[in-house]
């Protein structure tokens, strides 16, 4: 997208609009002069439960950008804990970085404050910009956060947890296409090799299937191909490779309509965050016999290990809930085939389903 479009300013009353349009819910602004927090909190729903969402610290250029990219984020939130079962709704905040100085650590204790004043409808975590020391400090002041160190919590890398969801969705998706169980000889090609790649690579690898890498930080590339018996190509050649699943795991937007049009894959599946490039793109590749996996429902399983450490203080639940996405991937993919809807419809409805 053009970026001069992506970052026009929105007119206040045109996000009224939309978050009208997307059935919100609670707005929460939150001014202290004296630490200079200026935070959003958008509470989606909180029909199935608490809502839950992280914590964006980020510079934005106007505070309309900031609201809009709350909205925008918590109605995901919503669709992905719905999507995976979880007893949760979707909730974001962002807090705008402050110009100049300021401190750190009063800043986040007056935002646990405000998390505080919500009574706990709503969860907050990590999420770009923020730290798990930003989450400690939180806590000094609320319970409602998942991910701060402190006597008693449950401290967990959630990654794992989305990288065996993403390959139970393959899983899925292989069985749907191919109506084949396992994954042996089939062709992988991964962007992206951080935390989430990494370990996707290893298990997709260790039963059998032929995975081609690629990451621009070449420290990753090398203990990927070491660790994990994969082989590599330079960034730009990924979308070429032969391939027969094409796996996003770096940034958003991948999914380009010319991507879609020259790819081997017959099956998209990744953990990116917000991978296409187009809202349109999942018609595009229904029209080439592409089977699109949508991102907010198969990397869910980090959502997932978040939400069961902080509301059972126990991980042997959250690989049973990941399994799970198998199946809810199996279901989409067959109703999706049966009504001729695109498979990242069908997800929406089957969220919005379990919010009826
Ligand atoms: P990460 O930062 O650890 O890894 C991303 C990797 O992508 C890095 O190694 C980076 O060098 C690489 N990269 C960036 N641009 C690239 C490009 N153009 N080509 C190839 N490689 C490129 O992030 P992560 O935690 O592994 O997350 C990966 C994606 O999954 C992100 O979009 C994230 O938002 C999403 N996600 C992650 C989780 C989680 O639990 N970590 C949960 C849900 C969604």
């Amino acid at each position: 997208m053009n970026s001069t479009i992506k970052n026009r300013i929105p007119r206040y009353n045109t996000l009224i609009r939309y978050a009208k349009m997307l059935r919100f819910g609670e707005i929460h602004t939150k001014i202290d002069p004296t630490t200079g927090l200026h935070a959003i909190i958008a509470i989606h729903n909180t029909k199935l439960g608490p809502a839950i969402g992280g914590c964006r610290f980020y510079s934005y250029k106007a505070a309309e950008l900031a609201l809009k990219d709350v909205l925008r984020l918590s109605y995901g939130m919503t669709l992905k804990a719905a999507a995976c079962g979880l007893p949760h709704g979707g909730a974001k905040a962002v807090i705008l970085k402050p110009h100049g100085d300021f401190d750190r650590t009063a800043l986040f204790r007056s935002f646990g404050d405000f998390v505080n004043e919500l009574n706990g409808r709503y969860i907050t975590a990590v999420d770009v910009g923020s730290t798990v020391e930003d989450m400690t400090t939180i806590f000094e002041r609320t319970p409602f956060v998942i991910g701060a160190k402190g006597p008693g919590r449950v401290d967990e890398d959630p990654s794992p947890s989305t990288a065996k969801g993403v390959f139970r969705a393959i899983q899925a998706a292989i069985k749907f296409r191919w109506n084949r169980d396992d994954c042996n000889g089939i062709r992988v090609a991964i962007q992206g090799v951080g935390h989430v790649g990494y370990t996707l690579a290893k298990l997709l690898s260790a039963q059998g299937a032929k995975v081609t890498i690629s990451d621009i930080n070449q420290d990753n590339v090398q203990k990927c191909v070491k660790e994990c018996g994969v082989s590599s190509v330079l960034p730009h050649e990924i979308e070429n490779v032969e391939c027969d699943i094409f796996s996003p795991c770096a940034m958003g937007g991948t999914v380009t309509l010319d991507l879609i049009n020259r790819t081997h894959a017959k099956i998209i599946a990744g953990a990116a965050n917000n991978q296409l490039a187009h809202h349109q793109n999942p018609h595009a590749m229904l029209a080439r016999d592409i089977i699109y996996l949508p991102d907010f429902l198969i990397n869910a399983g980090g959502l997932i290990n978040a939400a069961m450490t902080y509301t059972y203080q126990d991980l042997s639940m959250v690989d049973k809930k990941v399994d799970h996405i198998y199946d809810v991937v199996l279901t989409m993919l067959e109703r999706a085939k049966a009504s001729g809807k695109t498979p990242a419809a069908v997800a929406e409805e089957m969220a919005f389903e379990k919010l009826m």
